[in-house]
């Protein structure tokens, strides 16, 4: 089917209880696994770029190709601006087919980023586009010892409730004990202050730095009222694991070898994920 945007699903999962994940591929062989994973789990997906990455010269035609891979997809399959840097990057994502866009002024003071957030709904909505904005900061990793395990940059509920109403947005990005990357330390989730978020406000919430968190971190979230997960770290690490061992163990080992390696733990472990997050089956299905 034709990409969609992912509102109605995100809708669906915030009244069902389950979540569905944001994927960072990054290329035909990470995008084909992903596919595999939500066609034999009949799953709902969002496939994502990330900003950085949409400076490079094939970026339009990876769109291009992640768009004509969906309409052969019996699954809804939504393509994603991961981290918009600014108004002009969310535009050139809608002008290239994304079918949402993720705005990321979280480090800028509140103001700024409610500003911002509101210019590019207002374009975005114009073209039926929805938007994700992130209010507090989700930080690295890396940085977790002094950062979100000191509880800096979380979200406020108050200022979140005024955060959607005043720009419209239509899922909300949280600090409540995440981060980016590998975690310095064990990351501990504030559930508590996600309960009075949910609480706050009525848009899908969404969880960022999704790798290193346990099962049990995963579905307490969720229950909690998260609807959107973003993995990409623990894709890649995994997948990069995968082909070291594939290149030691097997004899003659090619090219198109290490490409089938990653395609096929892009798969797993993205079924992994689907599985885990209660989205496999919640695909609405068209038999084509
Ligand atoms: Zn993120």
């Amino acid at each position: 089917m034709p990409l969609v945007s992912i509102k109605n699903e995100l809708l669906r999962a915030r009244q069902g209880g389950y979540a569905i994940p944001l994927f960072d591929t990054y290329d035909m062989n990470s995008t084909e696994g992903m596919f595999a994973a939500i066609e034999e789990r009949r799953a709902p997906v969002i496939a994502a770029i990330y900003s950085t990455w949409m400076d490079f010269p094939w970026i339009p035609a990876y769109a291009a190709y992640i768009r004509a891979r969906a309409e052969k997809s019996p699954v809804p399959v939504t393509l994603y601006l991961d981290h918009g840097a600014d108004f002009e990057q969310c535009m050139r994502a809608i002008s290239l087919g994304f079918t949402d866009v993720m705005y990321d002024g979280s480090k800028l003071p509140v103001e700024e980023n409610m500003k911002n957030t509101k210019e590019i709904v207002r374009a975005a909505h114009a073209m039926g586009i929805s938007v994700e904005a992130e209010l507090g900061h989700v930080g690295q990793g890396s940085e977790y010892q002094d950062f979100a395990a000191q509880r800096k940059g979380f979200t406020d509920p108050e200022l979140a409730a005024r955060f959607v109403e005043e720009t419209g947005v239509d899922f909300l990005a949280v600090a409540i004990g995440t981060a980016h990357g590998v975690y310095r330390g064990k990351p501990q989730l504030d559930l508590d202050l996600l309960a009075q978020i949910r609480a706050a406000v009525d848009v899908p919430l969404v969880l960022h730095g999704g790798s290193g968190l346990s099962e049990e971190q995963f579905r307490a979230a969720i229950k909690g009222g998260i609807s959107k997960v973003n993995v990409a770290t623990d894709l890649y690490r995994t997948t990069g694991r995968r082909l070291v061992e594939t290149a030691q163990k097997e004899d003659g080992i090619n090219y198109q070898g290490l490409m089938k390696a990653a395609m096929d733990s892009f798969q797993e472990r993205c079924g992994y994920y689907l599985d885990l997050f209660g989205t496999t089956g919640k695909a609405p299905c068209q038999e084509f």
